[in-house]
């Protein structure tokens, strides 16, 4: 039987873009998500289902990975691209704002792989890939705290990585910088680009590939892939 990938944020940017190439590579998927109207024409093209979950819950994440256990078989892949983003000065961020950021970005990536992983013991060659962030490896001022919890996530996935290695599980984080999604939609590309080495944001396809090589290669783990068009030698 194909594999069975699980992708967080499936519905939108660079989830959907992850979903296409995997699906194009013969794996069947799971598209986790809070809503579903965006992802109704990516899901019937990619011959997989759609799951309502919000990843902040830890009730929700429980039952619907039972469900696509139960229903799908055991899951060789999890990509974690769920992501929200508050940006603002610190003293500005409401508190609230902060917990949601936090049970998103971070918790929320740790309870879906602490969901999964029972599974992936079944599945031979099986590997998760975390989305962190080029902020989170450098800090960004207005994104205090986002940027923790891609920083976070960083110290969760190396801690993991080691945790699993011996059931042959591997587990990577792909750190983006600036991608054309929802998120950046209203970013001014013009004024950002200039300290883009690369002179461009970069696609969700883009970062998608690079995905599709760490859960497809075979000796990386506990590793950091940044896919920034050379943002990170600027900041
Ligand atoms: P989008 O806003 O385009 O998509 C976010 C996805 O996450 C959607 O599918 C959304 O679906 C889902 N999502 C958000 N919150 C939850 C939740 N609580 N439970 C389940 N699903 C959720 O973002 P991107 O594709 O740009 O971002 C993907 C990841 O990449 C994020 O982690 C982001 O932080 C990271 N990243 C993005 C960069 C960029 O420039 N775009 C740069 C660096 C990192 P729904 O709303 O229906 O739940």
């Amino acid at each position: 039987m194909s594999r069975l990938a699980v992708v967080c944020g499936g519905s939108r940017g660079i989830g959907k873009a992850v979903s296409h190439l995997l699906a194009e590579r013969g794996c069947r998927i799971a598209v986790v998500s809070r809503s579903e109207g965006i992802a109704q024409a990516t899901v019937a093209s990619l011959h997989g289902g759609m799951v309502l979950c919000d990843i902040s819950k830890e009730q929700e994440v429980q039952k619907t990975f039972e469900t696509i256990q139960k229903t799908c078989g055991n899951i060789s892949y999890l990509v974690n691209a769920a992501g929200i983003n508050r940006d603002g000065l610190l003293v500005r961020t409401k508190p609230e704002d902060m917990v949601s950021l936090l049970h998103t970005n971070l918790l929320g990536s740790m309870l879906t792989c602490r969901a999964a992983l029972r599974s992936m013991l079944h599945s031979q060659g099986a590997a998760i890939v975390n989305i962190g962030s080029v902020v989170g490896l450098k800090g960004n001022s207005g994104q205090c705290v986002y940027s923790a919890s891609k920083a976070g996530l960083e110290g969760f996935t190396r801690s993991l990585a080691k945790e699993v290695a011996s059931r042959n599980i591997r587990v990577n984080l792909l750190a983006p910088g600036f991608i054309h999604t929802d998120m950046t939609a209203e970013m001014s590309e013009e004024a950002v680009k200039r300290s883009i080495p690369l002179g461009r944001f970069g696609e969700p396809e883009e970062v998608a590939r690079a995905v599709l090589f760490l859960l497809e290669s075979s000796y990386v783990t506990g590793e950091v892939l940044v896919v920034d068009g050379g943002l990170q030698l600027a900041m």
